[in-house]
């Protein structure tokens, strides 16, 4: 069955979101814009990812996941089926976050929000910052908890695998690359890989419609996760 997704939304969390990214702003927007799923992907940060799970209380489903700021640079998009594996390996992901304060006025807002979009927490320490860890380390904590890894808007010109390596390594299992824009021009470059196109919403505006169609057998965030770890090219 095939369903419309849009597997890379940054919320409020980010601070490069605007800060009516809330978890209810995001799923009805979502459901006004006709998806089947979304995942919410905040910089090395998933704090906001249970309110809107709880929001969405499965009129759409949300897939647990984050953005990773590797210390090449690089952005990688982490989803896991069940959210406890996804605070896991946030936890892990803190002990090698820079220590490097948020400065609100200059980088925007941090918020933690509840399901009734209230704010009830901000992340001291800038996200928007590179992790500690390679490519590789995050690669291998991810898939140790049974995550999948996706190297995100390989076709931008800044913190994307191509910008910063110029290749995507053949030794870490990635089966799956996203773009920012359909660009048959481009992906025919990346043969051999199944190809995902995404909003990174920051506004609720840019939030995609019925444009990226996914064909999976069950629809479930099992479902969705077996779309990505299965290497069957398209
Ligand atoms: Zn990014
Ligand atoms: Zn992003």
């Amino acid at each position: 069955m095939k369903i419309a997704v849009d597997l890379h939304i940054h919320s409020a969390l980010s601070p490069c979101a605007d800060d009516d990214m809330t978890p209810n702003n995001i799923v009805n927007m979502a459901i006004l814009k006709g998806l089947d799923a979304i995942a919410i992907t905040d910089h090395n940060s998933c704090d906001n990812v249970k309110a809107v799970m709880k929001v969405a209380d499965g009129r759409i489903l949300v897939l647990p996941g984050m953005e990773v700021q590797t210390k090449e640079d690089v952005h990688l998009l982490c989803y896991f089926e069940d959210t406890k594996d996804l605070l896991d390996f946030d936890g892990y992901i803190r002990h090698f976050m820079s220590q490097v304060p948020n400065v609100p006025h200059i980088f925007g807002n941090q918020y933690i929000m509840d399901q009734e979009d209230q704010i009830i927490g901000e992340r001291k320490e800038l996200l928007l910052s590179s992790v500690d860890l390679s490519i590789e380390q995050v690669v291998q904590l991810a898939v140790q908890r049974g995550g999948v890894v996706v190297p995100a808007h390989i076709d931008r010109p800044s913190y994307s695998i191509i910008s910063q390596l110029g290749f995507i390594p053949s030794n870490l299992g990635f089966s799956v690359l996203e773009f920012s824009k359909f660009d048959t021009n481009y992906t025919m470059y990346y043969q051999g890989f199944k190809h995902i196109y995404s909003s990174d919403a920051h506004q609720l505006g840019q939030i995609l419609e019925r444009e990226m169609l996914i064909d999976i057998h069950d629809v479930s965030l099992t479902g969705i996760i077996q779309w990505f770890k299965n290497y069957t090219v398209i």
